[in-house]
């Protein structure tokens, strides 16, 4: 898993471009476990969606590819829940990889997708902008019709859910990590669901001649960093090693009070200082 996503991370786009199927290793089934109080893993080996739960409804944070919404609805069938309770998708990003199963879901719950602004545009449109990093070309996906805006902090409810939106552009210009507090008995902990925030582009791409993409990274790192986080899930979950967290087989073993957002940011920001260094041939 690990070499596989190095790869990608390498590779970028060129590398996911063809990720698009059943058969790829980002998109194989896996068991849904909770990872703390109402928040459930529901999605495939490698892009995580996340399902919040409550007694007056649901809300199920992103999509994976086009052809995930049946292994996601079959994760959360097994926990217990039902699809049709979902009452609000909530998205990251626009790629086809987190953004692809969103139109499906949708039309399976009646759920209302929520997003930032340049996110629900693209949603609409059914593909990444054209300032995007990563753009070769057209990776189109199923467009949504009824997608919601929300404003940096903004909080959106359901029953006594409460999920608040944290902008971190930059892998996208739209690009949005999403924060809640959720609770096992009486011992509640802060989740945040972190978007991606590695420096990845199409070839030829230099992030120097970019500054205002290079401004967007920083504001994100510093976002996630003043963060409550006492749980992460990234939206690629091996890159907050939930992995190595499941398998531990320790109690509260997502809970690391606040390491594992220090640690992504950290890991993301010595990426983004390399590929920086890079371009300047140092
Ligand atoms: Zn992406």
């Amino acid at each position: 898993m690990i070499k596989t996503c190095l790869a990608f991370v390498l590779c970028g786009l060129a590398a996911t471009a063809h990720a698009q199927n059943s058969d790829d290793d980002w998109n194989k089934p896996v068991e849904p476990f909770q990872i703390h109080g109402n928040t459930y893993y529901v999605g495939v080996s490698s892009l995580s969606s996340v399902l919040v739960t409550s007694p007056q409804g649901h809300i199920l944070l992103d999509g994976g590819y086009p052809d995930s919404p049946q292994r996601i609805a079959a994760s959360i069938r097994k926990l217990g829940f039902r699809v049709r309770d979902i009452k609000l998708i909530l998205s990251s990003h626009d790629h086809f990889d987190h953004a692809g199963g969103i139109a499906e879901l949708q039309r399976m719950t009646g759920a209302t997708v929520v997003a930032s602004p340049l996110t629900a545009a693209a949603l609409k449109r059914g593909h990444m902008a054209e300032d995007d990093p990563q753009f070769v070309g057209n990776t189109p996906f199923a467009k949504v019709a009824k997608v919601r805006t929300v404003r940096d902090g903004e909080t959106v409810k359901v029953g006594p859910l409460a999920v608040t939106a944290v902008y971190t552009p930059g892998h996208t210009a739209g690009g949005t990590s999403w924060t809640w507090r959720s609770c096992e008995k009486d011992r509640c902990a802060s989740v945040v669901f972190a978007d991606s925030i590695n420096p990845i582009s199409s070839d030829g791409y230099k992030f120097s001649e970019h500054p205002e993409v290079v401004k967007q990274y920083e504001q994100s790192y510093a976002a996630l960093e003043r963060a409550s986080c006492d749980v992460i899930i990234a939206v690629h979950p091996e890159f907050s090693g939930m992995w190595e967290k499941r398998q531990s087989g320790k109690p509260d073993a997502f809970l690391d009070g606040g390491e594992g957002c220090k640690a992504y940011v950290k890991a993301a920001r010595d990426k983004l200082n390399l590929r920086l260094a890079a371009e300047a041939g140092k």
